[in-house]
């Protein structure tokens, strides 16, 4: 495991852009589960039952039992060293952009600040029949939040059944075209079009590195390095090779050229 985290950190030193897809595996060690482990919340609420956007405009007063409890999980949840190193290694200019999957907000506390949420982010609701759009604080209370036209706000993710908002979709599919490198984290690549990314990055040429507790359809066939545990601990061991590879490539570089000291 080690030398595979070497030879993840040596490609991130050494890659020119430096790209993160992330799913919700990422965010299990901050108390929000995710769809495919055994656990509470989805075996409650299927997400193909509630997460479709027809099951939304059919039913929205049942699909608020699900997203009332989510709201309340994401509110309690915090960054986690995963989250934290990812932040880091973009401050240390080694990581330029992180797509998430995720509409937790986690990646943004956790220090990173070039997150596309190609998902969305529930912080604002939107009405379905008139388009109005509204801050979620704002409307916090009990039951469903509604729109001044009387009908149930939604909140601005994408459903199952939606649309990538167009930008995203853009933007990610120009860096995953042009990346020398990619983390994929937390993710079992089965949602599409976001498992397009890692193909679409291969395809271009970049190294794949992939950070998940359990194998998934990318290990075998796109995968380059595959760094098998729980996301907080192979970041932040990650992390670690990679500052201590940038000390000692400045240290070679004082050494050749004192006069550069600053
Ligand atoms: P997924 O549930 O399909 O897969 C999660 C993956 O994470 C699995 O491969 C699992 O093995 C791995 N994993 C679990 N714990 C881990 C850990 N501690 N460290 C590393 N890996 C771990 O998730 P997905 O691929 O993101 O697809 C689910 C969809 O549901 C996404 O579209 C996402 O937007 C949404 N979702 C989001 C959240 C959130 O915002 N936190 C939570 C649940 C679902
Ligand atoms: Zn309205």
């Amino acid at each position: 495991m080690h030398e595979n985290i070497k030879k993840a950190a040596h490609i991130i030193c050494q890659s020119k852009q430096t790209l993160a897809l992330t799913g919700a595996g990422i965010s299990v060690e901050s108390g929000i589960p995710d769809f495919r482990s055994p656990g509470g919340l989805w075996e409650r609420f299927d997400p193909i039952e509630y997460g479709t956007i027809e099951a939304f405009r059919a039913e929205p007063e049942k699909v608020w039992l699900m997203l009332q409890e989510v709201s309340v999980l994401l509110d309690r949840a915090r960054p986690n060293p995963a989250h934290t190193g990812l932040g880091q290694l973009e401050k240390m200019g080694v990581l330029h952009c992180i797509i998430t999957q995720n509409i937790d907000n986690l990646h943004q506390e956790g220090g990173a600040t070039n997150v596309i949420e190609y998902h969305g982010n529930p912080k604002t609701l939107s009405c379905l029949w008139c388009s109005q759009r509204y801050s979620a604080d704002e409307l916090k209370g009990d039951g469903p939040p509604k729109c001044s036209c009387g009908k149930i706000l939604k909140p601005d993710v994408v459903f199952f059944g939606e649309p990538i908002p167009i930008k995203a979709l853009q933007e990610s599919h120009e860096l995953a075209s042009s990346c020398e490198a990619l983390l994929v984290l937390g993710t079992s690549a089965e949602v599409t079009p976001a498992n397009t990314i890692p193909r679409m990055a291969k395809i271009a040429g970049a190294t794949i590195i992939e950070i998940n507790v359990t194998p998934t359809v990318l290990t075998n066939y796109v995968t380059d390095i595959f760094l098998q545990g729980k996301a907080s601990e192979v970041v932040t061991e990650l992390v670690q090779e990679v500052e201590s590879m940038m000390a000692q490539h400045e240290k070679k570089r004082l050494c050749r050229d004192p006069g550069k000291r600053s």
